[in-house]
């Protein structure tokens, strides 16, 4: 590997963060330039050594005394040694973020809203050698774009981690409170890498109108209700398989909703037969009352006559059908009681179906 004289970062893109140079063999004399908005980091084995300021170094043991000493635990000694060195541009840089995140469970049921959300950080580098070790040492990074991806990833992560924090009442009702509380959070962690947020700025957060309504309260009976009637139908769709039980062992949870929402459909399936309306007044009455507690008549359910032809029931005395307008048969007219037995036979029967006798 040839002994580099000079090493110098001279082509800095505006949008390169950072540059490698792996596996530099430098010598006592040889220069390092660092430029205006620059540092140089001595970096070797995920270890920074020392950072040069901007200006023209000359590499001597004084000004990388623990390099030196490192290289010198490492048995290479004499006057070339190899390293690394990242030189970290020290401008302002931004990246866009975005994605989704969940809110913190709320409610009963534990709902929890899908955001969306989109914006961009402005940042810069602060401490250049913690920077360099948690980025090329840590994470592996080689490249400005490597640089960039991990901290984009890093945005992303912290404000998922944060909004789930927050549970959906707390989000719509204060959307910008929840932001600076996410904004403060990716700062204080972001300065744990070496880097400065300047600015975070959250150009859209996106609540679902379901969320809405739920947080509103007005709908969190709506959505309770179909939130369990999903569940049921999920549950019931899955019943039986080994999956199924695998899901259900999911969330003991699920059980709750499902048994609420069959009770809550019973309820509202025998709303209707829990009151008796009086023929005669029209008072509603409990399930049970034999004689209308408003005018006295008798509440005992009528006899019904069934329409031979379409199947609708009618009240008994009733002359024709009063959904199809068939005549009906009245069952005074319509039954022969045998004079011997007393059973009674369908009129136009000719003997009697229980004991034979002739039925005139
Ligand atoms: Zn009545
Ligand atoms: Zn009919
Ligand atoms: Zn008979």
């Amino acid at each position: 590997m040839p002994v580099i004289e000079k090493v110098a970062w001279d082509y800095a893109g505006a949008e390169d963060i950072a540059y490698r140079f792996p596996n530099l063999s430098l010598k006592y004399g040889s220069q390092v330039i660092v430029k205006e908005n620059q540092w140089a980091v001595f970096f070797r084995d995920g270890k920074a050594y020392d950072v040069f300021g901007p200006g023209r170094h000359t590499i001597t043991s004084n000004n990388i005394p623990l390099l030196t000493a490192a290289l010198k635990a490492l048995r290479i000694i004499g006057d070339i040694f190899d390293c690394e060195v990242v030189f970290v541009s020290n401008s302002q840089f931004r990246a866009n973020f975005g994605g989704t995140a969940y809110s913190a469970p709320s409610g009963d049921i534990k709902y929890q809203a899908e955001l969306g959300f989109f914006g961009y950080m402005l940042y810069k580098v602060e401490d250049p050698k913690l920077f360099v070790v948690e980025f090329f040492g840590n994470r592996g990074a080689s490249s400005s774009r490597d640089v960039e991806n991990y901290i984009r990833g890093f945005i992303n992560e912290r404000i998922i981690n944060e909004f789930g924090n927050h549970d959906i009442f707390t989000v719509v009702k204060n959307v910008d409170a929840t932001t600076d509380k996410v904004t403060l959070k990716i700062s204080d962690e972001a300065a744990r890498v070496g880097l400065k947020v300047i600015d975070c700025v959250f150009e859209g957060v996106k609540i679902p109108e379901e969320a809405r309504r739920f947080a509103s309260g007005m709908g969190a009976q709506a959505m309770m209700m179909q939130y369990m009637k999903e569940t049921a139908t999920e549950l019931k769709g899955s019943e039986g398989g080994g999956a199924a039980a695998a899901g259900l062992g999911a969330g003991m949870g699920l059980t709750m909703p499902y048994m609420m929402a069959q009770q809550m459909q019973q309820a509202q399936a025998g709303q209707p037969q829990q009151l008796i309306i009086c023929q005669s007044c029209g008072a509603k009455n409990p399930v049970g009352t034999k004689f209308c507690g408003n005018c006295g008549a008798s509440l005992a359910p009528q006899a019904k006559v069934v329409c031979p032809k379409c199947k609708a029931e009618n009240p008994a005395g009733t002359k024709f059908c009063g959904n199809c307008g068939t005549p009906l048969a009245q069952p005074a007219a319509s039954e022969i009681t045998c004079p011997k037995c007393n059973a009674k036979n369908p009129a136009g029967t000719k003997f009697c179906g229980n004991c034979g006798e002739k039925l005139s």
